[in-house]
């Protein structure tokens, strides 16, 4: 199944500290309706988890791993945090991001570290998030939002080969972008703050820390910095952020000590660990555009006649072509579909297509596919297969057609494309039809033409 880590979105974390000096007035808060058990819980986490896994790059660097893990450890060993078998993994991704599966499965990209300015800020994203999952949010959404069959589903114990995920999945519950598992409701959101502000400050770390994050983070989206799709998902954080300031004059003063590690230091590697993620390159006759919308590159004006290395084949009309046949690959797309990105031009909405030949002079097609994809990878880390290939024929040629994920170069964008490649003899033909996530239901038919059109010339 399909996990649109991008726009899962991480719930932004605020603290609200109402009530939180006189007791009398501490609001009791505990998980809501559920008809998952504790443990399904868990085991609808560890199964989301290990399908999200396949879609990210989980970081392996242990220092960074480690130092996230003692700062999760610290918030989730106090008593609020409930019984889960929290794990902490970094994802290496620059977007800012941080979110918790049921069950305590958290993760955090390691663009939130870039944008920290001291680890009571990193804290304070991890203690809400661990508080989604203390007060078990996501099933509780689930819950209500289906009462008919999942009684009935839960109750099985999970019969048959089915996942409990894929069970879910066919009541219409994922892990999709507007997903009950994971976008919560406002109330939810502010009762999250309000928990994870209390682990906070019995962890050691100053709530009032969250509110400079916040306001930071604001301030970054205004200007169309990273952080705006973070935001752009939370009601009012401006007004949140002020009621945090009126509440926190409140606090009782009390010493936060907690420290697990050199942020300075994690930065270091981090900004290191950025520097070896290079975009996919456009050919160097393109020039990348600005800060695009994916919708100015999508497929219009019909089809016209488009040539590449060895083969003709039809083009959206609004795309043109770059680089040279002569130089092995071209790429098709609109202006808008190249990006500028620090590292070069990459091809956020188009196709590249090219040859590959194999080192011993002879295609064995699922071999070559694999080595072709190992070479994306040295160029795009994040880039893996994602499910399993089909088999068909493009003009009439065995072909392959592998679903491959990465990361887009527009903001925000899962990337989504389809690697076809062909066993032309003594050569790997392949075309790499490149979309981001929200526009696949336009590219889809216009990728399918253009495919159906290849036609290679004869040498
Ligand atoms: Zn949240």
């Amino acid at each position: 199944m399909t996990v649109r880590f991008r726009s899962v979105l991480i719930c932004l974390f605020v603290v609200v500290v109402a009530g939180w000096q006189v007791d009398a007035q501490q609001r009791q808060l505990k998980p809501g309706f559920n008809l998952f058990s504790v443990e399904q819980d868990i085991q609808l986490g560890r199964e989301a988890a290990s399908e999200i896994e396949k879609q990210v790059q989980v970081s392996s660097d242990r220092e960074l791993t480690e130092y996230f893990q003692r700062i999760g450890r610290r918030l989730a060993s106090q008593p609020a945090a409930g019984k889960f078998p929290y794990t902490f993994k970094v994802v290496l991704d620059k977007d800012i991001n941080a979110f918790a599966l049921p069950g305590g499965f958290t993760y955090m990209n390691t663009g939130l570290i870039v944008q920290a300015d001291n680890e009571a800020q990193i804290a304070g994203v991890i203690a809400h998030e661990i508080s989604h999952v203390a007060l078990r949010h996501g099933t509780n959404q689930a819950s209500k939002a289906n009462l008919i069959q999942l009684p009935a589903l839960l109750a099985g114990g999970m019969a048959g080969s089915n996942t409990m995920l894929g069970q879910l999945a066919q009541l219409g519950i994922g892990l999709g972008a507007q997903s009950v598992l994971l976008k919560f409701s406002r109330g939810a959101e502010q009762d999250a703050d309000l928990l994870g502000a209390r682990i906070m400050s019995s962890a050691g770390y100053n709530p009032l820390d969250m509110a400079r994050f916040f306001e930071k983070l604001e301030a970054a989206a205004g200007k169309g910095g990273p952080a705006f799709q973070f935001l752009s998902s939370h009601p009012k954080p401006g007004n949140r952020v002020k009621a945090v300031e009126q509440e926190i004059r409140y606090l009782p003063a009390r010493e936060y000590d907690a420290g697990e590690g050199d942020l300075a230091r994690m930065k270091t590697i981090v900004d290191s660990l950025h520097k070896n993620m290079p975009a996919r390159r456009a050919p160097s006759n393109a020039q990348g555009t600005g800060p695009s919308r994916p919708a100015d590159a999508r497929p219009a004006g019909g089809f016209s006649q488009c040539q590449g290395p060895g083969f003709d084949m039809a083009c959206p009309g609004n795309w043109k072509t770059f680089g040279d046949q002569r130089s092995g690959s071209v790429t098709f797309a609109a202006e808008q579909g190249l990006v500028q990105t620090g590292t070069g031009v990459s091809i956020a909405y188009g196709a590249l297509a090219g040859t590959y030949s194999p080192a011993d002079g002879r295609v064995v097609l699922d071999r070559d596919t694999a080595q072709l994809i190992r070479q994306f990878q040295a160029d795009n880390p994040g880039l893996r297969a994602s499910g399993s290939a089909r088999r068909g024929r493009v003009d009439g040629s065995p072909a392959l057609v592998t679903p491959l994920i990465a990361q887009s170069a527009f903001a925000g964008e899962r990337e989504m494309s389809q690697l076809v490649t062909v066993d032309r003899g003594n050569a790997l033909f392949y075309l790499v039809l490149i979309a981001p996530e929200s526009e696949s239901r336009y590219a889809a038919s216009a990728f399918d033409q253009m495919l159906r059109s290849v036609r290679f010339r004869q040498h």
